[in-house]
């Protein structure tokens, strides 16, 4: 199996570090609002790279955190008059249904930056033991020409480096012996959540969480560390410089990243306000057609979202949905159980698309074409399967459908509509709650029936509803 690796920038056959396991970390959203559809991809893209090694045989062991105590968190509370714990709990559960909706595995763990503070402390004691870090004023910082890698990742030259800093040096910072030097530790300003240490009451920098959360649940060397290209540096490279530093032992043997998804080919971010959250687009669209359309294309490919890509693969799921659904209804109503010799034969062609679908994922897991050799199968199915055909065969080529789709974290069963009265039902016990001014289960109710593809309006003559 080929990935490609950001540190050497070539495609790298895949050898774990012990055999038949996989230790993998992602990093994973800051959680002050809803994820938009860019944070959704490494999250389709790296349970699809995970999915692919399980269905391989490995055991994998995937973690991916939660940073859950920011400026930005810390910025959100304010303006609601709420605490930052408050707001990081509300996003990770919101974050966590939309995960749900796109058929995303929650990780083996999902730590939190709060609650490893203790641990994120030791390593920046060890880092200062090894001359790797300093002190001032109660800030810590990292010692960055001190590590002789810098740079490793991102293909960056120390120089290069220092002349950009210098322009970018802002007031405040002086203190730091070297413009590349970042912070490990910073102290609390007024208001803010704030951690006991040796250094001043205050709170850890981003970059420390992940290389300590990662040691905590993975041991000190992993064999892939992920995110989206953004994060190459300087966050995954500082990452390097801590834990290499620290542990005195590469980090993590392959480093992959994905591609942005855009929207008029421009990168979709919080700051820049161009954004679509995954809720939203759940208004429109099932999540499981959000899922395909990122699918569609490699992930080190940048990705515009539009309506006319969404449509097509609105469509380019429908059939695969069509063909499942056709083979179990031919199996409702097979005349004969066992499979005949020319259908056994015919059945072994499928072997192809079998073998054409791992080549594909198999080399940097290319799951656009991964897709055609589904397609493949699809037609295959559709033009082998008839009245005719016996029972065993129909459910071959089912199971043989399903364990790809599986990999892609593609459902094929048609969603069970929801029934009227359901609904109904529910519109009233959220009635109910808002009448009792249980607001949370109020909206929770909103939120479940938004994700069976059902949105509620309020309007002057009650609630309205409509099917997305
Ligand atoms: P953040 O919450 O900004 O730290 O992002 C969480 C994850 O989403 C990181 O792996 C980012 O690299 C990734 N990400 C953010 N925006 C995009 C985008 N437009 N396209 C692809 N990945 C993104
Ligand atoms: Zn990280």
């Amino acid at each position: 199996m080929k990935l490609y690796n950001t540190l050497s920038k070539k495609k790298e056959e895949f050898v774990p570090l012990e055999e038949g396991k996989v230790r993998m970390y992602v990093c994973g959203p800051t959680v002050y609002n809803f994820i938009h559809i860019g944070n959704a991809r490494p999250m389709i893209i790296f349970d699809t790279v995970r999915r692919y090694f399980e269905y391989k045989g490995y055991d994998v062991n995937y973690v991916s955190n939660f940073t859950d105590v920011d400026d930005k968190i810390i910025k959100k509370a304010i303006e609601e008059g709420v605490t930052a714990d408050e707001i990081s709990r509300r996003y990770i559960a919101e974050c966590k249904k939309d995960m749900e909706g796109m058929n995303v595995k929650p990780a083996t763990t999902h730590p939190l930056a709060t609650q490893e503070i203790g641990g994120m402390i030791e390593m920046i004691r060890t880092l200062m033991e090894k001359g790797y870090a300093y002190e001032k004023n109660g800030t810590v910082y990292f010692r960055t020409r001190q590590f002789k890698d810098y740079g490793k990742l991102s293909h960056k030259n120390l120089d290069d480096l220092r002349s950009g800093e210098r322009s970018l040096l802002v007031t405040g910072e002086d203190e730091k012996e070297d413009p590349l030097d970042f912070v490990l530790w910073k102290p609390k300003k007024e208001g803010e959540p704030s951690w006991e240490s040796p250094w001043s009451d205050g709170r850890p920098g981003w970059h420390i969480e992940c290389s300590e959360m990662s040691k905590k649940y993975l041991g000190e060397q992993i064999d892939i560390h992920a995110g989206g290209e953004d994060l190459v540096f300087p966050h995954h490279e500082n990452e390097i410089a801590q834990s290499e530093a620290a542990n005195g032992k590469e980090f993590a043997k392959y480093w992959m990243h994905n591609a942005f998804l855009n929207i008029d080919n421009r990168k979709m971010s919080k700051s820049l306000g161009n954004f679509r959250t995954v809720r939203e687009i759940s208004e429109q669209y099932d999540l499981q057609i959000l899922r395909f359309f990122m699918l569609s294309a490699h992930y080190r490919s940048p990705l515009n979202f539009s309506a006319e890509l969404m449509e097509a693969s609105k469509s380019g799921l429908e059939r695969i949905v069509n063909a499942a659904d056709s083979l179990k209804f031919l199996m409702e109503n097979a005349k004969t159980e066992e499979m005949t010799e020319a259908e056994n034969q015919a059945f072994g062609k499928t072997e192809a698309f079998v073998k054409a679908f791992e080549s594909a994922m198999e080399d940097d897991f290319n799951t656009a074409d991964a897709v055609a050799s589904v397609f493949e199968l699809v037609k295959y199915s559709n033009t082998t399967a008839d009245g005719d055909s016996s029972k065993e065969y129909l459910q071959k080529l089912l199971e043989r459908l399903v364990s790809l789709t599986d990999v892609l974290g593609l459902i094929v069963d048609r969603k069970e509509e929801m029934l009227d009265e359901e609904i109904e039902e529910l519109i009233q016990e959220r009635q109910a709650a808002r009448k009792a001014k249980d607001f949370a289960r109020a909206d929770a109710i909103r939120d479940e029936l938004l994700l069976k593809g059902i949105i509620l309006k309020d309007t002057r003559e009650g609630v309205q509803w409509k099917r997305a």
